[in-house]
């Protein structure tokens, strides 16, 4: 049994610090809402006031928070980790944040001797709550053999992609794939509706054959039924796009296809639409278009 922490309990997390206490682990969890931790507490996790009060007790501290500056403050900010990690103690980040960030924390905390990795997953909330994400690690080989067991629980496919950041700039792929996907799917269903052919048999057609993907079956799903319910955030993909194409600046890169598609999630976002999932990239694609896609028969509302 592993002493274990978790901060950032949103859609991912919940589900995810869920199964580590499953997996007979003892938890410590810190949210700013303490609703948000009551599910948990229910469950037998212990709450603490803050980040550094769950480095206290924890030797494995889960992170899954929004955004760059969000893993900074819960790492080593003023309240954060570092405070109060033990050495010998690890962070597991399974935010998606700024590779270049993600480098720099790891340098802090192992000043500490406090070691980190970067594993980021994919796989949605689905995969969160069946313990199947996918997650990419980057960080030193034999800290992930340490935590290898409690990262059993959480994901199916555990790849070690090489050294701090590696799993974040595996991530950024994965947003540019997704992203792309997402928009190929509301532009195939729109296409089928505009030349008159049900999109519905279309998908189902496509699921069968080249196109399938995860993003036709959840995304167009979501897409024909119009339940933009998150799931992922708009927000969240909008974040993503911008850390994927820092990324490439850095690296000296151009992604004309993954810049496109940032554009159209900003409009999206810009349009109020942050907190619906980002399957509703879909409206921006129509309102350039031109085209509605049909409600299907008893289908879902936002
Ligand atoms: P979410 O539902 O918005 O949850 C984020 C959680 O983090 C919230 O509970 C939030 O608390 C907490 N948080 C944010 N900043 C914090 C801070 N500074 N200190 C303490 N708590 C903080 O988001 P999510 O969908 O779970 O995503 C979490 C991460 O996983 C993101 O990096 C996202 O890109 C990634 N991800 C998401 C999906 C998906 O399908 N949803 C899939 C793969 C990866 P408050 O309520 O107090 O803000």
């Amino acid at each position: 049994m592993a002493n274990v922490g978790f901060v950032g309990l949103g859609i991912m997390g919940r589900p995810m610090a869920l199964n580590l206490l499953r997996g007979g682990h003892r938890l410590w969890v810190h949210a700013r809402q303490p609703e948000v931790m009551k599910p948990l507490v229910e469950s037998g996790a212990t709450r603490c006031k803050t980040c550094a009060a769950v480095a206290e007790h924890a030797d494995v501290l889960f992170v899954c928070v929004s955004d760059t500056p969000d893993v900074e403050q819960v790492t080593v900010g003023a309240t954060g980790f570092i405070q109060r990690a033990r050495p010998g103690s690890v962070v597991v980040d399974m935010s998606t944040i700024s590779p270049k960030v993600t480098r720099e924390v790891a340098r802090r905390l192992a000043e500490r001797g406090v070691d980190m990795l970067d594993a980021p997953v994919s796989g949605g909330e689905r995969g969160a709550i069946a313990g199947t994400l996918s997650i990419m690690v980057g960080g030193k080989p034999d800290v992930l053999e340490r935590v290898r067991p409690l990262l059993n629980l959480l994901g199916k496919n555990i790849v070690h992609v090489g050294d701090h950041g590696a799993g974040q700039v595996a991530k950024a792929c994965n947003q540019i794939v997704v992203g792309q996907t997402i928009a190929a799917v509301a532009e195939g269903l729109l296409l089928a509706r505009a030349a008159g052919a049900d999109p519905a048999r279309v998908r189902e057609a496509l699921l069968g054959g080249m196109a399938a993907s995860r993003a036709l079956e959840v995304h167009g799903e979501r897409m024909l039924v119009r339940n933009f319910a998150p799931g992922f955030k708009a927000r969240l993909h909008q974040k993503d796009l911008r850390i994927a194409l820092e990324a490439a600046r850095e690296a000296g890169v151009e992604l004309p296809g993954a810049s496109l598609t940032a554009q159209h999630v900003d409009a999206l976002v810009e349009g109020g639409a942050g907190d619906l999932d980002s399957a509703a990239l879909a409206e921006v694609l129509e309102r350039l278009a031109v085209q509605t896609l049909p409600a299907a028969a008893g289908g879902g509302s936002r």
